[in-house]
């Protein structure tokens, strides 16, 4: 694609990066196919395409953002199903993260917009605020009808809907310490706790540290990690997500100096696009840059390091069909296809793919309350695939997908560490 900045445009880092990518893009369109906004509304302004003329036409011509491209912009998933087809090469990932931060400086949302996302930008990362909140949610979920009656307040009904019915306990596991291997030492890993998935199933870190420190691998939860800064980093705000970068680059970086590390694992692969985009995200930061890519690359989705693993033989063959959905993060963010459905084989369950598995659930972070209707037609199409599949269990990896797909399908969904750690030796998943 041809494109006409100038040179004094082109001195912004930034810019001079969405400016390579859009060269790349040839315009052929086939982004659109496997596009779930595309294929949801038909409208080749909410497809990759349609969005990056309009990144290009902003940027190209220094314009604040406007409502238009708010509009499409905010559809847009980030679910990055459009760089797993693109044949170019184009980078959507960072083309997008741009227009979000443009659009984050450039244009005043309409006030309830801007207060929702403020409110989810200060409690979602911060599992105390996030806990409490869910406790508030209980009381509020009789208003949700009534929320809905609102176009403004859709998103607050959506919030009051994804609350679960119960809080559980926080986990004791997720406190900062060491859990030694219990077997022969082979390895030595941090772990990120995250922020929401320890609120909402602290099952699926305990089931990880348990299931490594059979293994023999010494698991760290080091001091200081928080979220990864994924949340508000899709939002556009750039600073709180490079802050939220910086923190846990130092926590991890403190591990690495002090006993090593192999790895940093995480359980929840919308974190883990984000972890392994650390090195770009402060790359223009000179006291980060080189800590942020060998952090960057230390970064394993929980699934990725066991087939690093010589993984003994599973102590029971549960024998389960399990469908597994790979999250967007982990097949088009990862691009982790295959690690996962081949350690729940070779732990003995039957897999099963759905049809249509490239699409998005509409869970997307923080989609699925800002944007509620398409995230809504999305969740629909998905529990009807995985229904299709006739299987006993829902394997996933990302507790985003996990909240969004609870109880539609007609039989239980669980984390693919949890199902594993049942396999070899621990304990069986509640539900299953
Ligand atoms: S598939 Fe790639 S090159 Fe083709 S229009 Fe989409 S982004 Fe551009
Ligand atoms: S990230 Fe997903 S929703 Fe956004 S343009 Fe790409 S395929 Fe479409």
């Amino acid at each position: 694609m041809q494109t006409n900045f100038t040179l004094a445009q082109l001195a912004d880092p930034h810019v001079a990066e969405s400016e390579k990518i859009l060269r790349a893009c040839v315009h052929c369109g086939f982004c659109t196919a496997t596009c779930p906004t595309y294929v949801t509304l038909g409208n080749e302004l909410d497809s990759p395409r349609g969005r990056i003329y309009l990144i290009k036409d902003m940027l190209e011509n220094n314009r604040p953002a406007d409502e238009q491209i708010v509009t499409h912009i905010d559809r847009c998933l980030s679910c990055l199903a459009c760089m797993t087809t693109c044949p170019s090469g184009v980078n959507y990932m960072h083309l997008v993260d741009h227009a979000r931060a443009h659009i984050e400086k450039t244009y005043t949302r309409p006030l309830p917009n801007r207060l929702i996302r403020s409110v989810l930008a200060m409690v979602l990362p911060y599992p105390s605020r996030f806990r409490a909140a869910l406790k508030l949610a209980r009381l509020g979920r009789p208003f949700a009808g009534l929320f809905d009656k609102v176009a403004a307040l859709k998103p607050l009904a959506a919030m009051l809907r994804l609350a679960p019915k119960t809080v559980v306990a926080s986990s004791a596991m997720a406190l900062p310490g060491i859990h030694p291997a219990k077997a022969e030492r082979r390895g030595r890993v941090a772990i990120l706790t995250g922020c929401a998935q320890p609120v909402l199933e602290p099952g699926i870190n305990e089931a990880t540290i348990s299931l490594l420190t059979r293994l023999g691998v010494e698991v760290v939860v080091p001091q200081g990690e928080g979220c990864c800064g994924a949340l508000v980093h899709h939002m556009g705000r750039e600073e709180a997500a490079l802050d939220a970068a910086r923190r846990n680059v130092d926590a991890w970086m403190l591990e690495i100096d002090r006993g090593g590390l192999d790895a940093i694992v995480i359980t929840a692969s919308g974190c883990g696009t984000t972890i392994k985009d650390y090195g770009f995200m402060l790359r223009l930061d000179p006291a980060y840059a080189e800590k942020a890519q060998r952090v960057a690359a230390l970064a394993k989705d929980v699934t990725e390091y066991l087939t690093t693993l010589d993984l003994p033989e599973p102590e029971q063959k549960p024998g389960l069909t399990v469908a597994y959905h790979s999250a967007c993060s982990m097949q088009h963010g990862q691009k982790i296809k295959n690690q996962p459905k081949d350690l729940l084989a070779r732990a003995g369950f039957i897999v099963k793919e759905p049809r249509e598995g490239h699409l998005c659930c509409g869970s997307a972070g923080t989609y699925n309350i800002l944007q509620p209707e398409i995230s809504a037609k999305l969740r629909q199409r998905k529990v009807k695939n995985l229904a299709a599949t006739g299987a006993n269990v829902i394997a996933t990896g990302n507790i985003g997908c996990i909240t969004q797909i609870a109880g539609g399908a007609g039989m239980p969904i669980v984390h693919t560490v949890k199902l594993l750690d049942w396999a070899y030796g621990g304990q069986r998943p509640t539900g299953v």
